[in-house]
This record gives C-alpha cells, sequence and structure tokens, in this order.
C-alpha cells in the first residue's frame, strides 16, 4: 500500500509539469492557428486587388469627361488629323460607337473603322471630299447601326453640331494625328498634341 500511494504521489506531482506543458502545446497551437486565419484574410485581399484590376475598362470609361470632349471646329480637325480614335455618344439614349478614321500615308484618302467586338471593322473611306463612301462587301453593311450612325456623324453632324446638343464626341486622350498620349491641358481640350498642332499650323 505504502507503495502504490508513493507511486501515485510521484504521479500527481509530475502532473503540473504536464499541465504546463498542455497549455503550452495548446497556446502554441492557437498561435498556428491565428498565424493560418491572418494568413488566409491577406491572401483574400491580395486576391480581391487582383479581381480589382480590371480598372482599365474604368479607366477608359473615365476619360469621357467634359475635358475630353471635341465640339465645332475643333472636331473637324480632329477627325481628318490622320490617326483619330473618337467615340460618339447619344446622351439621351446613352448609345455610343467607337470609331477610328486613319489617313492614308501619302494619298487624301481616310479609312475609317468601327469598334465592332473587340476588332475594329472597316466600314468605308472618305476621300479629298471628305465624304463618306460605304464599303459595299464590308464586314458590315450599310444598314448596319454603325454604319448607319457614321454617315449621319458626317453628313448632317459634321456642320451641324449646334443642332444636336444631345450628341457628344469624345477623344480617348490621344493625338488625333500620330495618336500618342495627349498630356498638356490644351491638347487634351483640342485632341491634337503640341507637336502635331505646331506641325499643322507651320504647313
Ligand atoms: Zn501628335
Amino acid at each position: 500500500m505504502e507503495l502504490v500511494t508513493s507511486t501515485f504521489h510521484n504521479k500527481v506531482a509530475t502532473n503540473p509539469f504536464d499541465d504546463v506543458l498542455v497549455e503550452r502545446v495548446f497556446l502554441f497551437g492557437q498561435y498556428i492557428f491565428f498565424t493560418y486565419i491572418c494568413f488566409i484574410i491577406i491572401k483574400k485581399t491580395l486576391k480581391m486587388d487582383l479581381v480589382k484590376i480590371p480598372t482599365k475598362t474604368k479607366k477608359f470609361n473615365f476619360q469621357f469627361t467634359p475635358e475630353s470632349e471635341l465640339r465645332g471646329q475643333n472636331l473637324r480637325n480632329f477627325v481628318f488629323a490622320g490617326n483619330a480614335l473618337f467615340t460618339v455618344l447619344n446622351e439621351n439614349t446613352g448609345n455610343y460607337v467607337t470609331f477610328k478614321v486613319k489617313k492614308h500615308k501619302e494619298d487624301e484618302v481616310w479609312f475609317v473603322t468601327v469598334l465592332h467586338g473587340h476588332n475594329y471593322v472597316n466600314i468605308g473611306t472618305c476621300f479629298s471630299d471628305k465624304k463618306f463612301k460605304v464599303k459595299r462587301d464590308g464586314h458590315l453593311n450599310v444598314e448596319d447601326q454603325k454604319v448607319k450612325v457614321f454617315t449621319w456623324f458626317l453628313d448632317t453632324f459634321f456642320n451641324n453640331q449646334d443642332k444636336y446638343p444631345m450628341v457628344r464626341v469624345y477623344h480617348h486622350g490621344r493625338c488625333g494625328a500620330c495618336h500618342k498620349t495627349l498630356t498638356t491641358p490644351e491638347s487634351i481640350k483640342s485632341g491634337i498634341g503640341p507637336v502635331c498642332g505646331g506641325k499643322k499650323r507651320i504647313k
């Protein structure tokens, strides 16, 4: 009996040590757990940031500001400057169409393309008289709304802009002649960069 009690006492004596160990292991486990939770949260936050990345599209829309609106002679100069990218918006309906008007290297010929899905599709040409000729065998036919919009834009709107205050035209922050990013406030207003604008004046 004496021996059993002694063994028992011994066991009791070692128990406090075991408790501390258990507690430490438990705390360590808790530490690992919280570190893991933090890791998951950080990872999720980073992932959310990655998801947010298509801000490029937002930036694109953001450029349709009063500063990038083309009107009057500025618009007429811009469209035939050689490398014009612009969007025509109807404020009443919210509909818009994006066009590119690119000049031939030497000749007085401008090629008109329209943003159709992800691609620019050739819809016709303008010659030195600056009248639009629809491409007959093109991807889009004469009856396509986008083709109709450009025809209307050039034939009706171009020289009578005041009659249509709901129609707004915006450049995309790039020079209408060389397509470089516009940086100065004056060039953002006119759509033509200082270098290209200067060149034109000399000519
Ligand atoms: Zn330029």
